[in-house]
């Protein structure tokens, strides 16, 4: 059985009051008989802040991104073992933004996934095409080489503690949410994928949804058979919408 889990990307959002707030809004609500994990993921900068606020709380620490390497001069990076330090748990590798604004590609972003891997810490590795991609029938094949550059690198055997989520580009943010048998159909491939290397460990990977997920549509998405939760960008700004999607988990 594979425990849902729900992981709020804050992206670029939030200042210390404003983080303090959401926690505090996160964790008087929280609901004690939840049995989904649930992480939030906010700016590098506010890490070790969240971390202290989250404390005591059954809420995890991700970060966003890391760098590929694990120390040295590489300026305005952060590495693996400084995010394990600040008591993260989680990192976000190959988010859309960050392979089409900041030209990470299949092998850094695979390179990004051992780092993390490296330190004990859990990647959420994120795949999904592009809207043209789709049009034109590439979906799978683009999910298959973005899978099979951390496949290659790491072996199925990382999977074993990796997160996968699914994210569409075309719905990231959009509001033009994936419908639940198109999310199936791509979270299937992504299990096949890994089956094909290890059916085992595929069995028990989470793969969790991305794009455009809101109170109102998760429950349908988190219904299917390989959806086993969500990667929320803006709906975890808000702690009631946040709360709500986390409550749409399977049980
Ligand atoms: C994301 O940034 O990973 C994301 C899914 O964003 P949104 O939920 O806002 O579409």
């Amino acid at each position: 059985m594979r425990r849902p889990i729900v992981a709020g990307n804050w992206k670029m959002h939030g200042s210390r009051v404003e983080n303090a707030r959401l926690i505090e809004a996160l964790t008087a609500q929280f609901p004690a008989e939840s049995a989904a994990q649930c992480v939030v993921c906010p700016p590098v900068v506010y890490l070790s802040d969240v971390g202290r606020l989250l404390r005591d709380t059954p809420i995890e620490l991700g970060a966003q991104s890391v760098c590929a390497e694990a120390q040295g001069a590489y300026t305005g990076e952060v590495s693996a073992a400084m995010l394990k330090d600040v008591g993260c748990t989680f990192v976000i590798v190959g988010h859309s933004e960050r392979r089409s604004l900041y030209g990470e590609d299949n092998v850094l972003v695979a390179r990004k996934f051992a780092a993390v891997q490296s330190k004990s810490l859990i990647p959420i590795f994120c795949v999904g095409e592009q809207l043209a991609e789709r049009e034109s029938g590439q979906t799978n094949d683009v999910i298959a080489r973005q899978l099979d550059a951390a496949l290659e690198l790491c072996g199925a055997g990382a999977f074993a503690n990796a997160v996968v989520a699914y994210e569409p580009v075309w719905a990231i943010g959009t509001g033009r949410v994936a419908t639940p048998d198109q999310a199936q159909e791509v979270h299937a491939f992504i299990r096949g994928r890994i089956a094909a290397r290890d059916a085992k460990i595929a069995a028990e990977v989470r793969i969790l949804y991305g794009g455009s997920v809101k109170a109102g549509n998760a429950a349908e998405l988190f219904a299917m058979a390989d959806v086993d939760g969500g990667l929320i960008g803006g709906a975890s700004l808000k702690a009631e919408e946040f709360l709500a999607i986390l409550a749409a988990t399977r049980r």
